[in-house]
Order: structure tokens, then sequence, then C-alpha cells
């Protein structure tokens, strides 16, 4: 018998209607002799009782009071509540289904609390549940240390904890249900006309999710590319087979989709551009910098260094930290705060002559000034003013025709 993973997302397990839903979609693969492990999130999003950011809200107002190791009891509580309920609610129906914890699961990480790595997945315990024809429910988010320690693997890292399980128990395929239909050209709550793609390669899916396309966690996604799992990406609230993620580099740059260069945008936003120039008496202002941001565990991005100083962006919260570091060592920095990255992002885009001049054409037919742009063979970047956001990713998204991308089959 195969192995399936099936991952279900917060808003999949928010009500009771959609966790009936979820029943159904573990019916429907158990009935195709799956053996299937059920990777599950905290309920619901900001607000809602068991949601993540909600526990988080309770220690809010302590500051940084709570060390990052008991911080990690409280933020993965959400998916301890979610996997009990749906061990119930599917012992209910007939189906028998136990419920671990990461760490019951095998799932053995480093100690970094708030962001640890999976170090190993021992996975005799899964194996012999699913032998005796249980539904194994994993809490996705979580994993152990070896000295026994609770550990969360970063926010939105239940996608994480799904493909690992899926390389470490070589199943066919891990399904990630949310609420959208798949992998779309944009995000759908900015360009109401995104689509779902069929097919998209790991490469193009991995640079969406590390330029801020929510729908999958970048880790994830370089696990299933490393294992060479399928994954899908799907919508636990309708029948739709949703995106496939999976090694189509070589079919993309086949001659039958030649027009696919450009398969979506996305978008970070909050984040602030710093320029630096370089002044007299100060020889290797960038070795400065950097070394400057680095010291301060300042996350830099976005770097773009020439003769006469150097630009970067950091995110909006650090950036009253990083000009007061610059003019420690004796820099007048201007700092220009609420600005989003914009990506345009198609694996066929290599060597494609005319991208960035279509991207400039749409951004100025709109009036959006560009603060910064920078390349590689599959994506573009610009930075524009948080306030022009919506329409740089509306107008490139039209520009590129993307609401009617040319699909693989
Ligand atoms: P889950 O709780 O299921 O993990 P997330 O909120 O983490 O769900 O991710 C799903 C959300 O990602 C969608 O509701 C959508 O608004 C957002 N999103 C951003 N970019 C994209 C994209 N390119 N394709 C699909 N969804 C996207
Ligand atoms: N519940 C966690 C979070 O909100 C993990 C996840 O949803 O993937 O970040
Ligand atoms: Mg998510």
């Amino acid at each position: 018998m195969h192995i399936l993973v099936q991952k279900f997302g917060g808003t999949s397990l928010s009500s009771k209607e959609a966790r009936e839903l979820v029943i159904k979609h573990i019916q429907r693969e158990r009935q195709r002799q799956y053996q299937l492990v059920v990777v599950v999130s905290a309920m619901g999003r900001k607000g809602d009782p068991y949601a993540t950011d909600t526990l988080l809200s309770l220690i809010a107002e302590h500051g940084d009071a709570l060390p990052v190791k008991e911080r990690d009891l409280l933020q993965g509580c959400g998916e301890i509540i979610s996997a009990s309920v749906l061990c119930s609610l599917l012992r209910a129906a007939g189906i028998p289904a136990i419920a671990l914890t990461g760490g019951g699961a095998g799932i053995i990480t480093d100690n970094q609390f708030g962001k640890a790595r999976i170090l190993e997945i021992r996975t005799d315990r899964i194996r012999h549940a699913l032998q005796a024809g249980n539904v194994v429910i994993v809490t996705g988010f979580q994993g152990v240390t070896e000295s026994g320690d609770f550990t969360t693997l970063g926010r939105g890292g239940s996608d994480t904890s799904a493909t690992a399980l899926g390389a470490a128990l070589q199943a066919a395929r891990v399904d990630i249900y949310t609420d959208v239909n798949g992998i779309l050209t944009a995000d759908p709550r900015i360009v109401k006309d995104a689509r779902a793609l069929s097919v998209i390669s790991y490469g193009e899916v991995g640079n969406m999710a590390r330029q801020g396309a929510k729908v999958i966690h970048p880790r994830a996604v370089e696990i299933a590319q490393q294992a060479r799992i399928p994954l899908r990406v799907r919508s636990t609230f309708s029948e739709e087979e949703g995106t496939l993620v999976t090694d189509v580099s070589d079919v993309l740059h086949s001659g039958a989709v030649r027009d696919r260069h450009v398969i979506g945008v996305a978008h970070v936003s909050g984040v602030t551009q710093i320029t630096v120039q370089a002044q007299e008496g100060h020889a290797d202002v960038q070795l400065q910098v950097f070394q400057a941001m680095a010291r301060h565990h300042i996350s830099v991005d976005f770097i773009n260094v020439n003769p006469g100083g150097a630009v970067y962006t950091v995110f909006d919260q650090d950036a009253d930290k990083a000009v007061a570091v610059l003019q420690e060592i004796g820099y007048s920095p201007r700092a220009v705060n609420g600005c989003a990255k914009i990506s345009v992002i198609g694996g066929g885009m290599n060597g494609v002559p005319g991208i960035m001049a279509r991207i400039v054409e749409a951004l100025t037919e709109e009036g959006i000034p560009i603060l910064q742009s920078a390349d590689s063979n599959t994506t573009i970047w610009v930075l524009v003013r948080e306030s022009y956001m919506a329409s740089a990713l509306q107008s490139l998204h039209a520009k590129f025709a993307l609401h009617d991308i040319k699909e693989l089959k």
C-alpha cells in the first residue's frame, strides 16, 4: 500500500462544516487504498479561539518576558487541539485513528526554538500505526529536541512537517489542503482574477513562496524537491484537484509552453529601503555597513552595492535600529519606510528579451515609481511604495495576461 500525506491548514479546520469536508477528503483517499498520515495546523486565523496568533496574544503585553523555549510550548498548543478534535471526529465516523504530537511522531529537531530545523524523523511508530490500519494524525509545526524539549518549526511550518514526513515515509504524494484552489498566479486577496495553475515546478513555487506567496512554506518546497515527492496544493472546499508541484523544468523549456515566461507575481510588504553613501575618509563602505548589520542580527535583502555606496532593504521593524547602527559608525543613511518588494516569477523567462521592458511599461502606465530593481534568471524584483503595491500587482498581472496563462497538461 502507498502512503499519502494530507495536510490541512487552519481555515480547513476552523468550523464544524469545514471539518466535515476534511473527513470527506480523508474517506475518499482511504477508499483509494492509501495509508494516510494527516498533518494538522491550529484552527482558524487570528481572532479565532485556538489559532496560533490568538494563543500568542495571551502574552503579547508581557514584552519578551517568556523565554523562546516556553514560548514554543504556548504556540504549539493549537495543533494539539486540532489533532485531538480530528481524531475524535474520525473515530466517531467509524474510522480507526490515532493522534501524535510532532515529537511522538519521531520528528527530531535542533534546539533553535521558534524556528527549529528537522534533523531526522524516526518513522517506526507511524509505520506500526499505519500497518495496524489507523489514520495517523500528526500535529504540524512541532518537533522535539534530542533532550526532549518541545520545539516549533517557524510560522507556517505545518507545511514543512507534511513534506518532511512525506520524504521520510517515501509517500506517493503530499497533498496540502488550504482555502484556495491551488497555487495561483497572484494572491487572490489582491488580484481578483488570479488563476490557479494546474502544474508548476518546484523551482517556481519555491520562488513564489520565498517572495511572499503565503500559500506554502518555502522550506516545505525544498524538502519535497530534494526527495522528489510530488506535491498537490488544493482546496478543502472543493473537489477540484488544484495545482501539482513537480519537476516540470523540461516541459517548461519545451516548445509547447514557449509563451509561459512569467507564471506569477508575489509581494512582501513592510520593508524599508536604506541608502548609504560612501563618505570621505571611510574606506570599505560596503564592508562596514554589512558587517554592522550582521553584528546586530539585522537581516538584509535586495542588496545593491556600487562604488558610491550601498542600497538595501530591511524589515520596517528593524529600520530604526539599522539607521542608529549606521549613524554610530559615522554614516548618514536615508531610510524610506513602508515599501513593498514585488516579484515577477517564471522559470521560462531566462534569456527572453523584453520582460523588464514590459514590467517598466506596466508600472509607468499606472504612474508607479520604481525605487530599485534586480533580476535573476527566474525572477525580476522591483521595490515600490506600499501604497502602490496593489496596483503594481494588478497591472503586472494584466500586462503578462496571467488571467489567461497557457496551461501545461
Ligand atoms: P493555511 O492556513 O491553509 O496554511 P495560508 O493562509 O497559510 O493557509 O495560505 C493560504 C493563503 O495564501 C490564501 O488564502 C491566499 O490568500 C494566500 N496566497 C498568497 N499568494 C498566493 C498564491 N500565489 N496562490 C495562492 N494563495 C496565495
Ligand atoms: N499554526 C502555525 C502558524 O500559524 C503553523 C501553520 O499554520 O502552518 O504559523
Ligand atoms: Mg499556511
